[in-house]
């Protein structure tokens, strides 16, 4: 690309606050094929409530919620601290504290070990779901994600957690689709979950129940199927996947890791400037023809 040109997309990028780090990030973004987009914080607003619960058979909420607060309290994981606003402060947090990065955590309460996570963990831990099969399925078809409560002696109940969508993830597909790059999704969140999500904004590949150091080699099967790669993430669990991309875009409000593994910065935190970088890019190559 000529300087000049690279000059006048790196200013237009600028006016919509979109930091292109070099110039090499605006001539990728103009061949982009395909671009991922992490679930979390980045298609959704990232502030996750607990909008329900189920408390087993011979369980109570007060029980449940104290298990569950016992071991969030160690926790920085947005759904922690969703979880932790819904039960308020722990009475006693547990002891031996592990997180279990990308399914859940574990910790020891009252003599008893308690593990708290996702539908992988529970089964691994040997956690019957079979009592809460038909809820869950339920709540998961409605978008929201499921974090089990469990003991040796078999499951306490169930958070179901929602994190709204943002207002443009929506037109940010559409638009994709419109210039001719497929969209994928990626999360560490189960299945089910992710495909409702992906239901509702057009998504074209799920990837789910990735764990965290798994997807930067989600980005690179999709490189080898000779595909052009963008990533969009927020995480520190996004970085090596931001890194490994043909262009990483970060969302200006994340995390500093993720912000200085991407080629490109959201500042307004706005998906669609995915959008408007591409738009940019491509006007910009064009100029130099
Ligand atoms: P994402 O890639 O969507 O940001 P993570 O990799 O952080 O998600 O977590 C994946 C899944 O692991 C979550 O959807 C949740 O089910 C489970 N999980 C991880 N940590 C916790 C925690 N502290 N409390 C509850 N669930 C957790
Ligand atoms: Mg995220």
């Amino acid at each position: 690309a000529t300087p000049m040109a690279i000059m006048i997309g790196t200013g237009m990028g600028a006016k919509h606050g979109i930091l292109f780090k070099h110039a090499e990030a605006i001539e990728q973004s103009a061949r982009l094929d395909v671009v991922i987009f992490d679930k979390t914080g980045t298609l959704t607003v990232g502030r996750p409530e607990v909008v329900d619960l189920v408390v087993a058979p011979g369980r109570t909420k007060e029980e449940l919620f104290a298990l569950a607060a016992a071991v969030e309290a160690h926790s920085e994981h947005p759904l922690a601290v969703a979880i932790l606003a819904r039960t308020g402060p722990a009475p006693v947090r547990a002891e031996g504290f592990t997180n279990i990065d990308g399914q859940g955590a574990t910790g020891t309460v009252g003599g008893q070990r308690v593990v708290l996570g996702n539908r992988i963990l529970m089964t691994q831990s040997g956690v019957d779901l079979t009592q809460m099969a038909d809820a869950a399925e339920r709540l998961q078809g409605a978008g929201r994600t499921v974090v089990y409560v469990g003991q040796e002696r078999g499951l306490v109940g169930l958070f179901a957690i929602a994190d709204a969508i943002r207002p443009s993830s929506l037109a940010t597909i559409k638009a994709l689709h419109q210039r001719s790059v497929k969209v994928a999704m990626i999360t560490g969140d189960n299945r089910p979950t992710a495909e409702r999500v992906a239901m509702e904004l057009g998504i074209d590949i799920v990837l789910a129940d990735v764990l965290p150091g798994g997807k930067a080699d989600e980005v690179r099967k999709l490189q080898a199927q000779g595909r052009r790669v963008g990533m969009v993430g927020d995480g520190v669990n996004d970085a090596p996947a931001l890194t490994q991309a043909d262009v990483g875009f970060a969302i200006g409000a994340g995390t500093d890791v993720a912000i200085d593994s991407a080629d490109i910065v959201l500042m307004r935190s706005d998906p669609y400037d995915v959008v408007q970088a591409i738009t940019i890019a491509r006007g910009t190559l064009r100029k130099m023809h």
